[in-house]
């Protein structure tokens, strides 16, 4: 099955269907195809053929989804960029890339004199826009009506194992890579996690985490297969988010955990009509347990449900489902909410040690996954993709253990694993901790150098508007409920946390900062 199987089998068994609602526009099965068939015409008048990387700078919009759509259903291949990155970021993805077309919103055309520039594969630019006129640049619109009228097709040399999308990771430290997920890839993940997540034609899902990040990219899959409807909302604040839900009646959803933070503290969060909402899927970071209860008491309508994956594995690798999301006051129970819950039908997930024997149960070693969601390579780097795919298991870089009853616990990345004397601190562990304080609204914790312990466990913290919290109060708060060598010596309240354009917290950039340069190994 190709990305465009689902969607021409819709456009034909419910053309009436709502397919997709964004503001004014509102598309059926019947239209949404016909407009994918159009831009699929358009890309090929324009010289796009099978294997062309065609790149994407832009909010979200149902023109993301056509994109996708129409791009892959050429063979050609989508790069989503994160526009939160900076023009010479952007310029080394397009470059490395060699994307020939950039489809860009109104909002980042100041990037465009650079990228001109400096990506130099690039020779068509298309704005993306309702107000689309401009002297220099192609309009989206004007492209597709040129475009020739036609039922959406089977291009005969497009194949499940043909690249689809190439998802640009990492970048924190080193350059970023392009992960190469194929349609089969894509595919997969829908037939993973579909039947766990409960996605029917039924689901009206909210678009509101960023469509250049798989977390909520992979729905513009799994919705446009089960014919459901896509709502957009432009980009994420805890306002946009509350007023769509009521405006579309959206049934799910995704957000971070740092987005479910900001609709918990935004005053306003219990005036809107939320009861259309069935479920919300959070997951792509760590969740800290007393924002998830948090969630859970002030929603107790809503099944919640953890996804735990990354770009390389398109993305889901296990799940926390909605029936494990119950305030019981047991402890069993209590510590499965700290839990990433049990691998998705269909995927193999282990936990091996630095030799690639499975560890014990309760035992911490690396995750590592195999399946047809995992990721064709990254672009251009055969010794990065040897490095992380083995005999076809691929090495996530987290650290993890099972439990008795198959529930994985991630305890951090491998990278951010802090060392102190010998001993191996979690920083999500510490997190949670500081995460109860009730004037605590953020935190990262991270390792610094230290000359006698190797490393010291640090923690930066974003306090609520008025709070009088001192940094011993705090540090005295964590006393008891962490052994000695986890208390943070030091605690530094920020206005603010480093966040990626996906929300996550950027830890390794907290991290440079106190090592300047210096490396831990
Ligand atoms: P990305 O490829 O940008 O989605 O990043 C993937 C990384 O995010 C994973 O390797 C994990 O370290 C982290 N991550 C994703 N989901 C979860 C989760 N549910 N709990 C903890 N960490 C997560």
């Amino acid at each position: 099955m190709i990305l465009t199987t689902g969607l021409m089998r819709n456009a034909k068994v419910m053309p009436e269907k709502e397919a997709i609602v964004d503001g004014e526009h509102r598309f059926t099965y019947a239209e949404f195809a016909a407009r994918v068939a159009k831009l699929k015409d358009a890309l090929a008048q324009a010289g796009i053929q099978k294997g062309d990387r065609i790149a994407a700078l832009m909010l979200n919009d149902f023109r993301y989804i056509e994109l996708l759509f129409g791009v892959t259903a050429l063979g050609a291949i989508l790069v989503p960029l994160n526009y939160r990155l900076a023009p010479d970021e952007l310029a080394y993805i397009l470059t490395d890339s060699g994307a020939k077309a950039l489809f860009v919103h109104r909002d980042f055309l100041k990037a465009l004199p650079f990228l001109r520039e400096n990506a130099l594969s690039l020779n068509h630019y298309v704005l993306v826009d309702d107000d689309e006129t401009h002297e220099q640049l192609d309009s989206y619109e004007a492209w597709i009506s040129k475009a020739k009228e036609q039922p959406l097709s089977y291009s005969p040399d497009v194949h499940e194992d043909d690249v689809a999308g190439l998802f640009y990771t990492g970048g924190t430290t080193g350059r970023p890579k392009g992960v190469m997920l194929t349609h089969r890839n894509l595919v997969s993940n829908f037939y993973h996690t579909g039947v766990l997540t409960g996605v029917s034609s039924h689901s009206r899902y909210l678009h509101v985490a960023p469509m250049f990040h798989l977390a909520d990219g992979t729905s513009m899959v799994s919705i446009t297969i089960v014919g459901g409807t896509h709502c957009v909302v432009r980009s994420f604040t805890a306002k946009a988010f509350m007023q769509a839900i009521d405006q579309y009646k959206v049934t799910s959803t995704l957000l971070v955990p740092t987005m479910l933070n900001m609709v918990m503290n935004d005053p306003d969060f219990k005036k809107y009509n939320v009861s259309s909402l069935e479920r919300v899927t959070y997951g792509a970071a760590p969740m800290p347990l007393a924002l998830l209860k948090r969630v859970m008491r002030e929603f107790p309508g809503i099944q919640l449900m953890q996804g735990y994956g990354m770009t390389e594995a398109s993305p889901s690798l296990t799940q926390l489902t909605a029936e494990y999301h119950v305030l019981t006051g047991e402890e069993k129970q209590e510590r499965r909410l700290l839990s990433a819950g049990k691998p998705v039908l269909g995927v193999e997930v282990r936990v091996v040690d630095e030799e690639g024997r499975d560890v014990p149960v309760g035992q911490v070693g690396e995750v590592i996954a195999r399946g047809e969601n995992i990721m064709k390579g990254y672009w251009n780097l055969p010794e990065e993709t040897c490095a992380v795919l083995k005999n076809g298991w691929y090495h996530t870089g987290d650290m993890g253990a099972f439990d008795d009853e198959h529930f994985l616990y991630i305890v951090d990345r491998k990278k951010d694993m802090i060392i102190s004397g010998g001993e191996n601190i979690y920083s999500p562990e510490v997190e949670n901790v500081l995460y109860q304080h009730p004037d605590v609204v953020e935190v990262a914790v991270v390792g610094e150098p230290d000359p006698k312990w190797g490393e010291a466990v640090v923690a930066e913290v974003v306090k609520a508007a008025g709070s009088t919290l001192t940094e011993q109060e705090l540090i005295d708060f964590t006393r008891g409920m962490l052994a000695n060598y986890k208390v943070p010596k030091r605690i530094t309240f920020v206005a603010e946390l480093p966040k990626s354009g996906a929300g996550k917290i950027l830890k390794r950039n907290i991290r440079d900062r106190y090592w300047r340069g210096m490396t831990r190994d």
